[in-house]
């Protein structure tokens, strides 16, 4: 069954077309930079590549512009759009109402619509890549697959901020957790490595641009370093993640800024960017740091410490570690970042082999020394994967 994944931003599109039974991959792309001018790159089967530089006005042009180039001569990968059987959408925020993901309808956009407050950013472009599909292609059906629906599983002590009960209950303030297609795909893969241990205990570190840790015990997350917003847990690539919340009033006040500016500025101008002042590309401060740029040193060593306190943490949430997982762009790539997590963890029986961590592989790998208790492994995410098989077994 051919499923189209769609994750829709506030100024960019990536899609997916798979083959949601053999998992093949057909075509893939993304639209960026839609209402600014507009650029389209598209992927069909690896090797065909084609860049279309348009102005792309809204997300319905970028759309149309997808599926005309999904059926078009020299990118042609199915003859027309009947031929896809389903669509499946990432949709950011689930809140309470959604553990797991479901066939849309006008009551859920409605319940997604409720939770814009929570994802003032995502849900609403979310929602905008919904209805263009319903539009476009009314025949086919459209399935919501959560990013916060995997940690619906977390126990009340550990989704309950410390502040009073009314809000929780009133203002839904609570610990809901993110990239949650992606820890349940990467610990479904740990465990199958793990021959189906039965009582597992995983940790997921999902290192990329976004970053975030989830512990998984027996496939289920109990606790996870996102919270109400993606701001939470790790220093990641712009946003500077946990920190004191007295850093804010202090900021506000100190250099007059609204909050609409403290929230950018601990979004997009903190983490690896603001504390390396070069990039929030980390392969850039690796770079730098080799030439000798003391604070690049200092913010990668920030940015693990933050892991490795994670990890630790989690371990003990866990009782233990069958397996540490790493996955996402600096986790599936970075050599370095491993090591500097892992390092001096023998005590708690977590052994990094060094030659095995230099491995490069497109698959699952396993890292560890042979006497390590705790398995590492690298195992390459798939959230698209994900949506399109929760996509086809919702419809099929
Ligand atoms: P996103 O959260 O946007 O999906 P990715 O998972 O693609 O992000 O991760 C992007 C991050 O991965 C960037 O910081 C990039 O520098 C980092 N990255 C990619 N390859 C490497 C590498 N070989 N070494 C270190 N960092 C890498």
């Amino acid at each position: 069954m051919l499923i189209f994944v769609l994750n829709a931003g506030s100024s960019s599109l990536k899609y997916q077309l798979i083959n949601a039974q053999t998992s093949e991959l057909k075509a893939s792309g993304v639209v960026e930079r839609i209402g600014i001018d507009g650029i389209l790159k598209h992927v069909v089967s690896k090797n065909k590549k084609l860049t279309i530089e348009a102005f792309i006005p809204s997300h319905k042009e970028a759309i149309e512009l997808i599926l005309e180039t999904l059926t078009h001569d020299e990118t042609k990968t199915i003859n027309s759009i009947d031929e896809i059987q389903a669509i499946g959408h990432r949709v950011a925020h689930g809140g309470e109402f959604f553990k797991g993901s479901t066939i849309v309808n006008e009551k859920v956009i409605k319940k997604i619509e409720e939770l814009i407050p929570l994802a003032p950013l995502h849900n609403p472009a979310n929602i905008l890549g919904m209805k263009i599909c319903m539009d476009l292609m009314p025949n086919i059906p459209n399935v919501a697959v959560f990013d916060t629906a995997f940690h619906q599983t977390m126990p009340e002590v550990h989704f309950l901020f410390p502040v009073p009960h009314e809000d929780y209950t009133e203002h839904h303030l609570r610990k809901y957790g993110f990239h949650g297609t992606s820890h349940s795909y990467v610990s479904n893969e740990a465990i199958k490595l793990l021959n189906n241990k039965k009582n597992s205990r995983i940790i997921v570190c999902h290192l990329g641009n976004g970053s975030s840790i989830c512990a998984i015990k027996d496939g289920k997350s109990i606790n996870t370093s996102m919270g109400l917003t993606p701001l939470g847990g790790l220093m990641m690539g712009t946003r500077s993640g946990d920190i004191d919340a007295g850093v804010i009033p202090y900021l506000m006040d100190r250099k007059n800024m609204d909050t609409h500016q403290i929230i950018d500025y601990l979004n997009k101008k903190s983490g690896i960017l603001g504390v390396s002042g070069i990039s929030s590309d980390l392969r850039e401060i690796i770079s730098a740091a080799n030439e000798g740029d003391q604070r690049a040193s200092v913010t990668i060593d920030m940015m693990c410490n933050r892991v490795r306190k994670y990890v630790c943490a989690y371990a003990g949430l866990l009782g233990g570690v069958d397996a540490i997982c790493f996955t996402a762009g600096i986790g599936e790539n970075s050599t370095l970042i491993r090591e500097k997590v892992c390092f001096n963890l023998e005590f708690m029986g977590i052994e990094l082999d060094d030659e095995k961590n230099q491995l490069k592989s497109s698959g699952n790998i396993e890292i560890n020394k042979k006497s390590s208790k705790t398995k590492i492994f690298v195992i390459p995410t798939n959230e698209e994967l994900v949506i399109a098989k929760d996509t086809y077994n919702l419809v099929k």
